[in-house]
């Protein structure tokens, strides 16, 4: 097995000291809580639509650097991009870090791919998918706060 400071790679680390997008979304329509009590990280997701097209998105709260990382990166990778695409993202983004991709049909997020790793500590899962199950909850129109557990 290897070692966990391996998935602390540079960008992880970049994203989770200067996250990006990270503040309060005033007024924005659509917002949802996130909470993984296995790690205690804990996100509100903020998203502007317009239309169905997301114009605008960010976070806030606390989590250990993976899942702040994972956050950070979603919304930088999420802005702009239409609900249906954000859907494919997120269902992607599950598949990679749960291990799901196939060396035939590797799952490709550019950037995102630094969370490969994380496929070898379950643990970790939930950290990293927190803020994205987080997103898909705002996108639907959720009022229920979401748990991974
Ligand atoms: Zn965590």
């Amino acid at each position: 097995m290897s070692d966990l400071r391996e998935l602390y790679q540079e960008l992880i680390l970049d994203h989770s000291k200067k996250p990006r997008n990270f503040r309060v979304l005033e007024g924005a329509p659509r917002r949802a809580e996130g909470f993984n009590a296995l790690c205690g990280d804990r996100f509100t997701v903020f998203v502007q639509m317009e239309g169905e097209r997301i114009e605008d998105i960010a976070f806030q709260g606390s989590g250990c650097a993976v899942s702040k990382a994972s956050a950070s990166m979603m919304t930088a990778a999420l802005k702009g991009k239409t609900r249906e695409e954000a859907s494919a993202l997120l269902a992607k983004f599950h598949d990679l870090v749960t291990g799901q991709g196939s060396p035939d049909h590797p799952v490709d997020l550019g950037k995102l791919q630094v969370f490969a790793g994380v496929c070898e500590f379950p643990a970790r899962v939930k950290c990293a998918t927190l803020a994205w199950h987080t997103l898909g909850a705002a996108l639907e129109g959720k009022d229920a706060a979401v748990s991974t557990e």
